[in-house]
């Protein structure tokens, strides 16, 4: 019998885990670190990312208080590295703004909102796509959502996990997002923000040492459920 997308999804979790463990995501020492970089790593690789963050630590403006000195055209400057500068500089000001007009500076009092209600709030902003939203919402603020990039896009239409197939081969995040959801429904509710923090990660994991532009599926983790009967005829 042949088992459900998400039934699928939810082991190659586990497939991914055990081959490369846990990852311990995100990659910054402070959840404004992680905005930063959400919003960085947008249409960038994250080495380029890490170039504009070293600049960005080298002028003490990767905490709150640093960041709200620079002025636009100094954080321009500092984070060229990562591209689309011009509009990435006034979309971080622009975070900032909401978060000092209605949250008194306080990324605490930003996580007390409910996860949809914030999400919305975040999801207005400028530059901000679902993928920028949920990121900042797990790794920098603790809600359980998941985030679908790329690299999971790939896999899920590689293994056919999704039906319809996705047009043109590009399944919709919020069809990748809510079939991450499924994937873990079964799971204590308490444990799925660190699941989807950690199935991100692996995904991503996965994506760039055997799933890229073209799949090298010898030696990858998943290489496994490739060989199952298809969810979907
Ligand atoms: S490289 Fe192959 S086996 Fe690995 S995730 Fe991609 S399609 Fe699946």
């Amino acid at each position: 019998m042949s088992r459900s997308p998400a039934r699928r999804l939810r082991h190659m979790h586990d497939l991914l885990f055990q081959a490369y463990g846990p990852q311990r995501w995100w990659p910054a020492r402070t959840p404004f670190e992680v905005v930063l970089g959400a919003y960085l790593t947008q249409n960038t690789a994250w080495t380029a990312v890490e170039r504009s963050l070293a600049n960005l630590r080298a002028a003490h403006a990767l905490t709150l208080e640093g960041f709200r000195k620079l002025p636009l055209s100094d954080l321009q400057n500092l984070i060229r590295p990562s591209g689309f500068h011009t509009r990435k500089a006034p979309a971080l000001k622009a975070f900032v703004g909401l978060l000092d007009a209605e949250f008194s500076g306080s990324l605490k009092k930003l996580a007390a909102v409910p996860t949809q209600t914030l999400r919305r709030r975040l999801l207005a902003l400028p530059r901000v796509g679902p993928e920028t939203a949920d990121a900042i919402l797990l790794y920098a603020l603790g809600h359980p959502v998941p985030v679908a990039d790329e690299y999971l896009r790939r896999i899920v239409t590689r293994h056919h996990l999704l039906k319809p197939p996705p047009a043109r081969g590009r399944a919709g995040y919020d069809a990748l997002a809510a079939l991450t959801r499924r994937a873990f429904a079964a799971d204590p509710p308490a444990q799925h923000a660190g699941l989807f923090n950690e199935f991100h990660a692996l995904t991503v994991a996965a994506g760039k040492a055997h799933c890229g532009l073209a799949p090298h599926c010898d030696g990858c983790p998943l290489a496994a459920d490739l060989a199952r009967p298809p969810s979907h005829p």
